[in-house]
């Protein structure tokens, strides 16, 4: 496996790499088998003459000053040993002083979709995941990069990003990665004390509640959202929002849930805000 610190390094890596249409999935490491199924999905799609890179970045102009940019997990070493089980071909491993050369002041504007929800909650959030991917994408130039539909909006907001600015790039949406209790795999949950973890499944059971209530013919988006905020709230969680949305414009069901629609949570368990989602159709 290529480990590449520089942009440089990376470009000469991808220069001399022989043929095949390269596949990219981007993350912030402290990897997990969420990640895994993106990059085992990447080796698929790349086939064997394809080359699978994966970056890893923790990127600060993505965290506000409160938030948890200095302990974010870096076990690096661990990562590699993932990423060569996986069969990922090349790792990004850049440091922020290469992302951000001295005076670099560029940023995307994700447009409105970067305003609700966890944009509005995560002021600067968005600006700061498209800024870096975009930078991502113009390093790497892969033919196709793949997210994970547990971030649910900023799969659509690169999505959004891609096109209207004409990138070269096909974005895939992978599925969401469980434990066992339902509870989405993320690299916060190492935060978790054993009794958070306990509690963090209620966000699962919520979600799966309001998919049954909505495949039994339930509408009514208060009702919908109450329930939510009540199973997820009566577990000791502190919620954010839960909603019932549009999943292509994040339009909130405010009276009846229409169809096509998504299910989305944000909650905290004492300092560790975790975010989920399910789409019904
Ligand atoms: P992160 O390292 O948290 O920035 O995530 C990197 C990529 O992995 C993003 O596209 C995430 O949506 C995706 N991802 C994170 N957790 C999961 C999961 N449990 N299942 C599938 N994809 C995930």
């Amino acid at each position: 496996m290529n480990i590449c610190k520089t942009i440089s390094e990376f470009r000469r890596y991808r220069r001399s790499a022989a043929g095949g249409k390269v596949i990219f999935v981007p993350t912030m490491g402290a990897l997990h088998e969420g990640h895994g199924s993106l990059v085992r999905m990447a080796r698929r799609l790349a086939g064997s003459d394809g080359i699978v890179a994966v970056s890893i970045f923790v990127n600060p102009t993505q965290f506000g000053p409160q938030e948890d940019f200095h302990k974010y997990p870096r076990p690096f070493e661990q990562d590699l040993a993932h990423l060569a089980a996986w069969e990922a071909d090349a790792v990004f491993f850049p440091s922020p002083e290469e992302m951000y050369a001295p005076g670099s002041a560029m940023s995307i504007d994700p447009g409105p979709l970067g305003s609700v929800l966890d944009g509005a909650i995560r002021p600067g959030h968005f600006r700061g995941v498209c800024t870096v991917v975009a930078k991502l994408l113009g390093i790497v130039e892969p033919a196709s990069m793949i997210l994970g539909q547990k971030d649910f909006q900023q799969q659509l907001i690169l999505k959004h990003m891609v096109r209207d600015l004409n990138m070269p790039v096909e974005v895939v949406t992978a599925p969401t990665l469980r434990e066992p209790d339902g509870l989405a795999m993320s690299s916060r949950n190492r935060y978790l004390s054993p009794d958070q973890r306990a509690q963090a499944g209620s966000i699962y059971q919520a979600l799966s509640w309001a998919r049954h209530e909505y495949s039994g013919g339930v509408r009514d988006a208060g009702a919908l959202e109450a329930g939510l905020s009540e199973r997820i709230g009566q577990a000791g969680l502190e919620v954010q929002y839960a909603l019932a949305c549009h999943p292509e414009t994040l339009e909130v069901y405010r009276q009846t849930v229409a169809t096509p629609c998504v299910f989305l949570i944000a909650a905290t368990l004492g300092t560790t805000r975790l975010i989920d989602n399910l789409v019904v159709a």
